[in-house]
């Protein structure tokens, strides 16, 4: 049995227009951390809103651990719902002590057990020995590590995060990643975590939920997302992708493209006529005798790899864009010269 299902939530701030969350169903297991992903103004945010109960649902339905919080006749208010809630900008009180902010969300418990507890998440989140300094005598990342603790102090049914990396700088931000996962699975809690950042959804969750303009675009473990995109939006929006289009070949595993024939890890179910490919650029391999072959036309070095732009040489229509191809490092690549490369199969997905 799935622990938080969402089944057909709708959100429409206004009679006209597109609603801001549209007929969503999802379903979470218990332990699971998902994050929403998807650009700005695409609904996360108020989805989160939804299950936390800060909003309302147009329509639809949302139960957490069998119990329905929120239906068409009836909502639980925020405070029942058993859910922990991590602001963007954490939301700490700037006048009470790190323990005082975690004992914040105890209020009901026995003094005792609040002090008890206190201690062992503070524990748990690496901060025991801050527990009475103040809010700004910690790093962000610190202040962040206290308000999951607030958060995880009631035990809640499940935690929400929106946007909970987005205040940290790079190198931080990537630290953070990990010591929140590392967090809440030590908690054993099932959280949903909020972000527009690719690299953030991928790095901390289970299964990725993409979103564009309320709908949800495709769910799937990261490396299955990243691999196996469904549409051109999800190809474009979860790393860079070349999108081409072609024509099936009789034998369901050869695309013919304006680039030539490009071959699919395995044969496509169905015979189509008009087919979209995605090849990401890393499965595009600079080889002296490659199949397919042009002119560089830029090159950006992006530390781990450079990136070129290649203008295929049997390009029948001029308007198409050049392939984006990952070379390694070492390599010299001048804008002018010639290069050949082959595709690897693996990195090539059938899209709508
Ligand atoms: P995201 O978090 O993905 O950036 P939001 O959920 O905040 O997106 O917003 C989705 C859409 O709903 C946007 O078009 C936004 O302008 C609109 N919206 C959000 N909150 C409100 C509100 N309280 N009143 C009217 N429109 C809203
Ligand atoms: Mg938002």
């Amino acid at each position: 049995m799935s622990f938080i299902q969402l089944d057909n939530i709708t959100k429409a701030f206004s009679e006209q227009g597109k609603p801001a969350v549209d007929k969503l169903s999802l379903k979470i297991k218990e332990g699971e951390i998902i994050s929403l992903l998807g650009p700005s103004g695409c609904g996360k945010t108020t989805t989160l809103r939804m299950i936390a109960g800060f909003e309302n649902p147009s329509s639809g339905s949302i139960k957490i651990d069998g119990a329905s919080i929120v239906n068409e006749s009836r909502a639980l208010p925020p405070e029942k719902r058993g859910i922990g809630m991590v602001f963007q900008d954490y939301a700490l009180f700037p006048h009470m002590t790190i323990a005082k902010n975690v004992m914040f969300g105890l209020n009901k418990w026995k003094m005792r057990d609040k002090k008890v507890r206190t201690k062992e998440v503070l524990e748990l989140v690496g901060l025991e020995e801050y527990a009475d300094r103040y809010p700004t005598q910690l790093s962000g990342g610190q202040q962040q590590r206290v308000a999951l603790a607030r958060a995880l102090a009631p035990k809640p049914h499940v935690v929400l995060m929106d946007e909970p990396f987005s205040n940290l700088d790079a190198g931080l931000r990537e630290k953070m990643r990990f010591d929140v996962t590392n967090i809440l699975r030590r908690a054993n809690t099932t959280a949903i975590i909020v972000t527009h950042d690719q690299k953030d959804a991928f790095a901390v969750s289970d299964r990725v939920v993409v979103m564009n303009e309320g709908i949800i675009q495709q769910i799937a473990a990261p490396k299955e997302m990243y691999r196996c995109p469904k549409n051109c939006f999800v190809a474009q929006f979860v790393g860079k992708t070349n999108l081409l289009t072609g024509k099936m070949d009789n034998d369901l595993r050869n695309i013919h493209t304006h680039i030539g024939k490009v071959t699919l890890p395995e044969e496509s179910k169905e015979r189509m006529e008009n087919v979209t490919l995605s090849i990401r650029p890393e499965g595009c391999m600079l080889s002296e005798e490659g199949a397919y072959c042009g002119s560089v036309e830029r090159v950006t070095y992006g530390g781990e790899y450079q990136e070129l732009h290649v203008k295929l040489h049997n390009e029948p229509e001029l308007s198409k864009a050049p392939m984006i191809i990952y070379a390694p490092v070492e390599q010299d690549v001048e804008i002018g010269s010639i290069v050949s490369f082959d595709i690897k199969p693996e990195l090539v997905a059938m899209v709508e």
